[in-house]
């Protein structure tokens, strides 16, 4: 799912089978890459007439505001807690009562946490029992994305007594659309770090632990043993394959939620006699019918409501009220507002990890590579594709040369056209990858045009240069072009990224 959709141009009219919609996950992770320059590089002469670049000077601020922004942060969490312990005429000695519990919650609520949790309590159905369910419990959020974002927030103030959050990647400007839990101040920074100061400004009450890591089969089964019950808030095949199993290795309910473009959905795996995710997908789908976010597009709404609805199931398992949606999906259509539940197979008794003849060990889950299984990669980083010969390429920096000598060349974009769009290189021709084969005379002509502009002689051959977003559309582009005639077809290496990144710092990135 790490992978440019890799239609052929001969099948492109073929749609692959709708997958299952739990493989279309988005994504939690983007290539580091930072936020496009909001200045030009002038030089200013400040007052005293020393030369300091106008960067200089927004670099100072940007980070002035960053710490100023934590500053404020921190302030209001400690303003807050001098607000309720004035209230509650506690004494200046009792001002970290709210500190992380050190003595686990033995059963009996405080009268802080009667305060703090009133609105459960008086809730009939929910009421003293379930809160101190839910202070008794731990819960492992696995991905401080989109979907780990709104529900981290949740089951920190619904007061789960323990709250691990896992992840490897930093805050990123491109996701803080959706991934509501992170800040501006935070951009560049530890995701769980961020996840968990944000956590702890609303609720300093619970405990909550940072594994800045990569969930893999190497620390799965370790990490989860500590928790009751485990969110996925993940976005790829791999993860979703290896969390199931190891809930099941270890016997724990798994709450998973998934959401792309307007679409989401959810469910309960592995509680009370109900399916896994394999008794479900027992085999992976084409790569092909994956995606993510960062190559389709989410609408930061979508994954926000899913998230609120996996804290909601947490909350019902952890504190034993309510139906869980074991045995059920929900699947959210926001676009026309439309939320369905529909029954789900139950527990197949051929289920290589749960089935009656199952052989999912803890040792044998260490050993399984997941990658392999699903043909996609656990790493979010984006797909590199090396498909053609280096003659057949060239970088965005020599492809800049050809354009300062005034070269006769075309270039063909083959992204598509709502990708086109949002941002292109100057005369370029936009023929997205899809419709490649049915517009092939369009090329031929723009190259003739060309010719016959740059050097009044069509008998000079001009150079066909074809870019995509970050070179892997691109080269399938070109193999294909070299196959249906246009040989001296080459590709520019990396895309608009690498021509954002190495020659012109002010292109947009998305
Ligand atoms: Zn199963």
């Amino acid at each position: 799912m790490a992978k440019e959709k890799n239609p052929s141009p001969s099948s492109a009219t073929s749609q692959p089978k709708s997958p299952p919609r739990s493989h279309r996950r988005r994504s939690v992770k983007r290539r580091a890459k930072p936020p496009p320059p909001l200045f030009h590089r002038q030089t200013a002469m400040d007052s005293n007439g020393i030369g300091e670049t106008q960067s200089d000077i927004r670099r100072e601020i940007a980070s002035l505001e960053k710490a100023k922004a934590e500053i404020n942060d921190r302030i209001s969490a400690l303003q807050a807690r001098l607000d309720y312990s004035l209230k509650e005429g506690s004494k200046e000695t009792n001002l970290c009562p709210l500190r992380p519990t050190e003595t686990p919650f033995n059963g009996q609520l405080s009268a802080d946490m009667i305060y703090r949790y009133s609105r459960h309590l008086l809730l009939p159905s929910f009421g003293v029992e379930a809160q101190g369910n839910l202070l008794k419990s731990s819960v492992l959020v696995i991905g401080a994305g989109g979907l780990g974002s709104p529900a981290l927030l949740y089951l920190a103030a619904c007061g789960i007594g323990r709250v691990g959050i896992v992840d490897n990647d930093v805050v990123e400007l491109n996701n803080l659309h959706r991934q509501i839990i992170h800040t501006e101040a935070y951009i560049g920074r530890s995701k769980v770090e961020s996840a968990a100061a944000a956590c702890r400004a609303i609720n300093s009450s619970i405990q909550l632990v940072e594994h800045k890591e990569a969930f893999r089969t190497s620390n799965a089964l370790e990490i989860m043993s500590k928790y009751d019950i485990v969110v996925d808030a993940t976005d790829n095949a791999p993860s979703r394959y290896m969390i199931s199993d190891s809930c099941v290795v270890l016997g724990k309910p798994l709450i998973s939620g998934a959401a792309l473009g307007l679409e989401g959905q959810l469910t309960v795996y592995n509680y009370n006699g109900g399916p896994c995710y394999r008794c479900l997908f027992p085999t992976p789908p084409p790569t092909t019918a994956c995606q993510r976010c960062a190559d389709s597009g989410v609408l930061g709404v979508v994954p926000g409501i899913i998230g609120c609805l996996q804290a909601l199931e947490a909350i019902k398992v952890a504190g034993a009220v309510g139906e869980p949606l074991s045995g059920r999906m929900l699947l959210l259509d926001a676009l026309s507002a439309r939320i369905r539940v529909v029954k789900i197979r139950g527990r197949s008794l051929q289920c290589e990890a749960c089935g009656e003849n199952a052989t999912m060990t803890a040792q044998q889950f260490r050993d399984f590579d997941y990658e392999k299984f699903t043909q996609s990669p656990l790493t979010t980083s984006p797909l590199k594709l090396q498909l053609l010969p280096s003659e057949a390429r060239i970088t965005s920096r020599e492809y800049k040369e050809i354009n300062v000598k005034g070269e006769a060349h075309v270039l063909v974009d083959v992204r598509p056209a709502h990708h086109y769009k949002i941002t292109s290189l100057p005369n370029s021709l936009n023929i997205p990858f899809s419709s490649l084969d049915g517009r092939l005379s369009e090329i031929s002509e723009a190259l003739e045009r060309e010719e016959l502009i740059k050097s009044g002689d069509a008998s000079r051959a001009a150079s066909l240069y074809v870019i995509c977003r970050r070179g892997n559309d691109s080269q399938r582009a070109v193999d294909y072009l070299h196959k249906v005639g246009f040989t001296t077809a080459k590709d520019i290496i990396g895309g608009l990224e690498s021509w954002a990144h190495d020659v012109d710092p002010k292109f947009p990135t998305y």
